[in-house]
């Protein structure tokens, strides 16, 4: 347990900005996460204010029309399913919770296009509640650290919840998916990793490549560049 928390206050220290998809208002928060599934951090952040300009608030988004949706996020992956989920997502927050996000895992989930990783996002970010939302990045770090051993979602989740101290349920997503994204890639880059020596993982990659520098400072321009958009996206 000591090893967890020290690896997270170290990542902390190395990743200190928000996660890219924490937003303003419990709305924003809602919706920008949703449209980040399967999408680049960078491409949901692009068409964000214009959507705020043209769907204000759940009330005004569940008054459009799918179509209307889908015109202003056509550039993202899976736009129409999404235009869809949020059609119906905005119609149930409206009728069932009085056009208030819900801040509770079990009224979330029960939105269209809400899973439990979407509603762990929204509970940590615009409800300050502990929870752990799990997606590919903190999966594959979390399992190469040797902090679990699980071979899906569903039992990552659950043995991370039992095992990382509540205190620090909101530090997991925000520090790995930065570390996943940037150095514990599928190749891992080891060399670069701050956590290397609480690290199990077997297989480490601990040579830098010749170009090591230039790749540690486009992550570092993209670290820049994403925090940006982030702060331009409300
Ligand atoms: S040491 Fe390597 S495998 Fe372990 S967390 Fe860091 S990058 Fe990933």
């Amino acid at each position: 347990m000591s090893d967890i928390v020290a690896t997270l206050k170290i990542l902390k220290k190395s990743f200190p900005n928000p996660g890219a998809m924490e937003l303003g208002s419990p709305y924003q928060n809602l919706v920008a996460v949703m449209f980040s599934a399967r999408t680049r951090d960078e491409q949901v952040l692009k068409l964000l204010p214009g959507f705020w300009k043209a769907f204000p608030s759940v009330e005004v988004l569940s008054k459009a029309t799918t179509l209307q949706i889908e015109a202003r996020i056509n550039t993202i992956g899976m736009y129409k399913q999404k235009a869809k989920n949020l059609k119906k997502m905005a119609g149930d927050v409206v009728s069932k919770f009085d056009g208030k996000i819900p801040s509770t895992m079990e009224e979330l989930v029960s939105l269209a296009g809400v899973g439990r990783k979407t509603a762990s996002v929204v509970l940590v970010c615009s409800f300050d509640k502990t929870a752990i939302a799990v997606d590919t990045h903190v999966f594959r770090v979390t399992n190469r650290l040797g902090w679990i051993k699980s071979k899906t979602v569903e039992d990552a989740e659950r043995k991370l919840l039992e095992k990382v101290p509540a205190k620090h349920h909101q530090t997991v997503n925000r520090v790995f998916v930065k570390l996943g994204r940037y150095i514990c890639i599928r190749s891992p880059r080891c060399w670069a990793c701050p956590v290397r020596e609480m690290c199990a993982f077997k297989k480490k990659n601990l040579v830098p490549p010749k170009n090591a520098n230039e790749i540690l400072e486009d992550i570092e321009k993209r670290e820049k560049n994403l925090e940006i958009l982030r702060e331009n996206a409300t």
